[in-house]
């Protein structure tokens, strides 16, 4: 495990939403209102990983802000959590034309600042969200409806951690049975995140916010 002390992934954290604010390595750049960085907490142990941001999000430059998001908050709070006890990101920081599907040329150029997030955070959960973060993380093109609700090791980045894949709250609002199992699944989360946290660490980082997130 990682010993760095939570402040100084804190800071890190910082100059990399402050790097991604300016990204102009694809062509969404010239589209979007602004970059969406991710928001939560900056230690956080649990993490969520979206598709891209939608004009919602592209207004307000934060991530899940529209019907998703409030299906997503209520999930959480069923589970007795809020948006700052996690870290919520994306597949991509730029919202594509029209909500259309990430490009692969798009996720690949915005795949390592998701890598540098998960390695600042130090998460020991990543729920991936929808089939675009469950495939770039878990490295297998084995879709969500096969895989949600089982969690598996895997590295991401430099780190080993726990992904739990879930299907997207937006297939959700569309689909009845999905909303269903969906709610299951998040009904597992305590479970394993206690479980996780019960794994030995090197040392406890101290709890830390990012104000501009939280
Ligand atoms: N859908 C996503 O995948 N991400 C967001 O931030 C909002 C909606």
């Amino acid at each position: 495990m990682d010993p760095r002390p939570a402040a100084e992934r804190r800071e890190e954290l910082i100059d990399l939403y402050r790097e991604v604010s300016g990204c102009q390595k694809c062509p969404l750049a010239a589209g979007r209102t602004q970059t969406v960085f991710g928001m939560g907490n900056a230690d956080a142990d649990l993490m969520f990983v979206g598709e891209a941001p939608g004009f919602h999000e592209d207004q307000q430059g934060k991530p899940f802000v529209g019907r998703a998001g409030k299906l997503l908050d209520e999930l959480l709070a069923e589970i007795g959590l809020g948006r700052r006890d996690v870290f919520i990101a994306n597949v991509l920081r730029c919202r594509p034309p029209g909500n259309r599907d990430p490009q692969p040329d798009e996720i690949e150029q915005c795949k390592p600042y998701l890598y540098r997030q998960v390695d600042l955070i130090e998460p020991k959960i990543i729920c991936t969200l929808g089939n675009f973060a469950t495939k770039l993380l878990s490295g297998s093109q084995q879709g969500i409806t096969r895989v949600h609700g089982r969690p598996q090791e895997r590295p991401v980045g430099e780190r080993e951690v726990i992904l739990y894949p879930l299907f997207h709250p937006a297939a959700a609002l569309r689909t009845p049975s999905v909303h269903g199992e969906l709610r299951q699944d998040f009904g597992r989360i305590p479970a394993l995140l206690e479980q996780a946290r019960q794994q030995p660490v090197a040392q406890e980082p101290e709890p830390s916010q990012l104000g501009l997130f939280g």
